[in-house]
């Protein structure tokens, strides 16, 4: 648990939110501005089958929130508490389906969240659509209402914003951008399906792709870093190989950038997004990766010499964007729909 600064206050603090990530529970407390106050994580809990983790994973969200009010001292409980779960929520709140945390698959978050809260205000919604709010209200997306947010992290997450609305859908699940399919005879997705744009563009495609380019010889620096074979080439070990130079490492993030530019290119064909901002956890590797997104973005979307140049940003809350969203939704008392 850190604070945010020396006289840390709860009435400094507007909303606290939490984003249940693949890896990670991270709890926030943010002011009106956006300001992280205090933060706090916890591992996801993952070992449960489908739908039998959703007490675990509300446990987790609970102990990070309890940490989190710790930090704050008192009053903090006063707060409202806005939580961003990936995959399908509901209008209600409840997780539908979360191929990337399938223990949760089916929680009724809410009715789990409020008596661990109490006597806090709850709510629960999408953690790119919450990312998607803050980018846009205090981040890279302000001054534009015409907005394409993804996050690029365990999976894909995805949110737009049209004319200054966030969509929803019918049903809530709208942009549920990384479950596009984009290679009928490609890699089996966790949510059941073939190919889906989340299996290249995202952390665990990065470490795919790095895999490939291992075992065809194509990687000895990165093979090296870690601990010779081949197979246990992840992410990581290529992120630093490029790092220092290694231009067959560099090389895997061209492959990487080609595939998120793929989907960024037939996102625009449906959306006409005036920019397009990137979170989660991979822009953490920005350097490596938005110069050939963007330059393969060019070469595939429609008509790119032939309309306006659409900018591709990061994120400007990097990793906190799905936490600190969260927040202000819940101190707005939920999305503007
Ligand atoms: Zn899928």
């Amino acid at each position: 648990v850190t604070g945010g600064g020396s006289t840390v206050r709860a009435s400094d603090a507007v909303g606290i939110g939490v984003d249940i990530g693949g890896t990670k529970v991270l709890g926030v407390a943010v002011d009106s501005t956006g300001s992280v106050k205090a933060e706090a994580r916890e591992p996801t809990p993952q070992i449960a089958p489908m739908g039998e983790g959703a007490e675990d994973v509300a446990d987790a969200v609970a102990a990070v929130v309890t940490d989190v009010r710790l930090a704050l001292g008192a009053d903090a409980e006063r707060l409202p508490v806005g939580v961003g779960a990936p995959g399908m929520v509901d209008r209600h709140g409840v997780l539908r389906y979360a191929p990337n945390l399938q223990a949760a698959t089916g929680a009724d978050l809410p009715a789990l969240l409020e008596p661990r809260l109490a006597p806090a205000r709850v709510i629960v919604e999408n953690d790119a659509n919450c990312a998607l709010y803050a980018e846009h209200t205090v981040g890279a997306g302000r001054h534009c209402d015409d907005l394409l947010l993804v996050t690029l992290g365990t999976g894909i997450g995805g949110g737009v914003l049209s004319g200054g609305r966030i969509v929803l859908g019918g049903f809530g699940f709208a942009a549920e951008v990384g479950h596009m399919m984009i290679n009928p005879s490609g890699p089996p997705c966790p949510c059941g399906h073939r190919g889906c744009w989340e299996r290249y563009a995202s952390g665990a495609g990065l470490g795919m792709l790095a895999r490939e380019a291992a075992e065809a010889g194509r990687l000895p620096n990165a093979v090296a870093l870690a601990g010779g074979d081949p197979e246990a080439v992840r992410g990581e070990h290529v992120t630093q190989a490029a790092r220092s130079g290694d231009e067959a490492a560099a090389a895997v993030f061209d492959e990487l950038g080609w595939w998120v530019a793929a989907g960024l290119a037939n996102l625009t064909a449906v959306l006409d997004p005036a920019r397009i901002v990137l979170g989660g956890g991979l822009v953490g590797a920005q350097d490596l990766l938005l110069v050939p997104t963007r330059r393969a973005y060019q070469e595939l979307v429609e008509g790119s010499t032939r309309r306006p140049h659409v900018d591709i940003v990061p994120a400007a809350l990097g990793e906190h964007a799905g936490a600190v969203g969260a927040a202000l939704v819940a101190a707005a008392g939920g999305l503007p729909a």
